[in-house]
C-alpha cells in the first residue's frame, strides 16, 4: 500500500455534523456521513435521507453514484462529500448535492428491527438488538436526556461541596447483612457484589466530608415489576455536619436541578418522546409516616405502628399525593440497623423516603455515629458485629455526624421520561431473566 492509499484510509473526518448544516451554507462544500435512513430513485435521481447523531438530512445523487446506490441497503454507513443547495424539498430547508459517494459499511439485511419506529417492535426485540435501537429517535432521546441528567446532578452536587468517589463493587461481606446478594466465587474466596456503597460513603465522611457516588449496584431480588432490576443506578451522597432534614433539602435541589435542566436543554429530546418537562411544585410535601397511616385510616386501610407500607398502601397514598412527596420519620423498626433514632420518640427514626406517587424515588436519613450505639443495633437485628469490624474501626477514628441517602437513577429517568418500565431508560437492562445482550 503506497502512502497515499494509507492516507485515503485514514481520512474519516466530517466537516459538519448535520445538525449544524443550513441553509446559509448554500453553496459551501461540506461532508457529512452517517446512515441511510431512506433511499428514493426517481428516474435519474436518487434521494437519501442521511442520519448522524445530531440530525437527519436530504442527499441528492445524480450521475455515478447512483449506480452505487442502486443495491445499498437503509442503515448502512456513507460519507458524502457535496454541495449545500436549496431544494424543491418539503421536508427538509436545504439539500446536499453529492459529489462524492463513499460507502463505508453495509448493512445486512433484515435487520432485526425496523430503527426508524415505523414498525412498533415489542421491548425485547428492541432490547436484543438496543445498539440498533439507538437508531430510533425515541429511545435515542430517552439516552441523550439521561446523559443531561447526571450532567445536572454532577453539576449540582459538585456546587455544594460534594467529592465525587468511586466506592468498589467487589466487597468481601454483606456490607447491609441483607440476603439479597449476589456471591461470586473470588479466586479462593467467597466474594460479593455490592448492593449499596453505604458503608464505604459513611466513612468517607471522616476525611473528605462530603461525598457522591454514580455507580452500578446489584440486587439479587427475583423481582418482576417495572421499577426492580438487578443491576441499577444509585446516585448517593453522605454528609457531615448535616441532620436528615438537610440532605432532604440537598435531593429536593437535585430533582429540581434536574427538571428544570432537562426542561431547557432538552427540547428536541421532549419533543422525540411528546412530552413537555416542567420544574415540580416546591417545596415538596413532607408526610410523617404516623400521618400517612392515618390518612390510611380514613381509607379503611388500618395499620398498627411500625407495620411496613406495602405495595398496596403505597398506590393508595400515591392516589393521594401526585408527584414528589417526602414520607419522613419512619419506625425504627423498618429501617437499617445504621439508622439513627429520633431521641424524643426512639421508635421512629430520623429517616425519610422521596416518592412520586406510589414509587419509592429514594431512601435516606440521619445515621448512627457512636460506635457503641451501632454495634447495639447490628445485634438487635441479629448481625454480628464481628463481621463489621472494619467498618466500625472507623468510627473510632473521629466519625462526625453524619447523613445521606441514595437516589434509584434508573426510576428518576422513568419519571422524567413519563416511561413506566425502567427497561426502556436503561441501555442494557439486567432482570432475573435478562442477561443478555
Ligand atoms: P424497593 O422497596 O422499591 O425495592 P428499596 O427500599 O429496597 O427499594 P433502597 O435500598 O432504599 O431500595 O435503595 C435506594 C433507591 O435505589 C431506591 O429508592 C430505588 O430508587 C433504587 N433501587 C433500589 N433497588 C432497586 C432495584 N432493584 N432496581 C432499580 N432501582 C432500585
Ligand atoms: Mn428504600
Amino acid at each position: 500500500m503506497n502512502l497515499k492509499e494509507s492516507e485515503r484510509q485514514l481520512d474519516l473526518k466530517r466537516t459538519h455534523y448535520i445538525g449544524n448544516l443550513n441553509a446559509s451554507l448554500k453553496g459551501q462544500k461540506v461532508v457529512i456521513g452517517g446512515w441511510v435512513e431512506d433511499l428514493r430513485e426517481l428516474g435519474k435521481l436518487t434521494f437519501l435521507t442521511l442520519r448522524d447523531v445530531t440530525g437527519v438530512a436530504q442527499v441528492v445523487i445524480i450521475g455515478e453514484g447512483v449506480k452505487q446506490v442502486k443495491d445499498l441497503n437503509r442503515q448502512s454507513v456513507v460519507r458524502v462529500t457535496g454541495t449545500v443547495q436549496e431544494t424543491k424539498s418539503r421536508d427538509f430547508p436545504f439539500e446536499i448535492k453529492s459529489e462524492k459517494m463513499e460507502i463505508l459499511s453495509r448493512a445486512v439485511h433484515p435487520l432485526p428491527i425496523d430503527p426508524i419506529g415505523r414498525l412498533e417492535s415489542n421491548i425485547d426485540n428492541r432490547l436484543n438488538a438496543r445498539a440498533l435501537d439507538l437508531r430510533n429517535q425515541k429511545t435515542a432521546a430517552i439516552f441523550k436526556m439521561r446523559h443531561h441528567v447526571l450532567q445536572s446532578i454532577r453539576k449540582t452536587l459538585v456546587d455544594l461541596g460534594f467529592i465525587e468517589v468511586n466506592t468498589p463493587k467487589i466487597i468481601g461481606s454483606a456490607s447491609e447483612g441483607g440476603a439479597n446478594l449476589f456471591s461470586l466465587k473470588y479466586f479462593d474466596k467467597q466474594a460479593y457484589l455490592a448492593q449499596s456503597p453505604q458503608l464505604y460513603k459513611e466513612q468517607l465522611t471522616i476525611g473528605l466530608e462530603r461525598v457522591f457516588e454514580i455507580a452500578s449496584f446489584y440486587r439479587a431480588e427475583k423481582s418482576h415489576t417495572v421499577r426492580h432490576l438487578t443491576e441499577f443506578t444509585s446516585v448517593d451522597i453522605e454528609s457531615d455536619f448535616m441532620d436528615y432534614l438537610d440532605v432532604i433539602e440537598v435531593l429536593e435541589t437535585v430533582v429540581v436541578n434536574v427538571f428544570e435542566h432537562v426542561e431547557k436543554n432538552c427540547i428536541e429530546e421532549q419533543k422525540a418522546l411528546g412530552i413537555n418537562v416542567r420544574r415540580p411544585v416546591t417545596p415538596f410535601e413532607r408526610l410523617t409516616y404516623e400521618e400517612a397511616v392515618e390518612e390510611l385510616g380514613h381509607e379503611g386501610i388500618h395499620l398498627g405502628s411500625g407495620d411496613d407500607l406495602l405495595d398496596s398502601h403505597l398506590r393508595k397514598l400515591g392516589e393521594m399525593h401526585k408527584g414528589f412527596y417526602f414520607l419522613i420519620d419512619w419506625p425504627i423498626n423498618l429501617k437499617p440497623f445504621y439508622i439513627h433514632e429520633k431521641e424524643d420518640d426512639p421508635a421512629l427514626s430520623r429517616s425519610f423516603d422521596l416518592q412520586y406517587g406510589y414509587l419509592e424515588l429514594s431512601s435516606g436519613g440521619r445515621r448512627l455515629h457512636d460506635p457503641n450505639k451501632l454495634k447495639e443495633r447490628l445485634i438487635e437485628q441479629g448481625l454480628n458485629p464481628s463481621q463489621f469490624t472494619d467498618h466500625l474501626k472507623a468510627f473510632d477514628w473521629g466519625m462526625p455526624p453524619h447523613s445521606g441517602w441514595g437516589l434509584g437513577l434508573d426510576r428518576l429517568m422513568s419519571i422524567l421520561t413519563q416511561i413506566d418500565n425502567v427497561r426502556e431508560v436503561v441501555l442494557y437492562p439486567r432482570d432475573p431473566e435478562r442477561l443478555f445482550p
